[in-house]
C-alpha cells in the first residue's frame, strides 16, 4: 500500500482548503416585487420571470427556494 512520504503540514492543508470554501448562494432582487430571488430562476414570491408571470405565486413557492 502506498504511504505518503511526509505528513501534509497544517499550512499546506490550510492553503488547499482555502479553495474549498463554500460561497454564499447568489441572490438578486426580483424586478417585479423586490424580493430576493436566485438569478435565472422564477421568483418564489410572485412567480414572475423576465417581467411576466409564468407561474401562480402560490404554486411557485414550492418550486424555487431562496
Ligand atoms: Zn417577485
Amino acid at each position: 500500500m502506498a504511504v505518503p512520504k511526509r505528513k501534509v503540514s497544517p499550512s499546506r492543508a490550510g492553503m488547499r482548503r482555502s479553495h474549498q470554501a463554500l460561497t454564499a448562494a447568489a441572490h438578486m432582487e426580483c424586478s417585479n416585487c423586490g424580493e430576493l430571488k436566485r438569478p435565472h430562476h422564477i421568483c418564489s414570491h410572485c412567480g414572475h420571470y423576465d417581467g411576466r408571470e409564468v407561474m401562480a405565486a402560490d404554486k411557485a413557492k414550492g418550486v424555487v427556494r431562496v
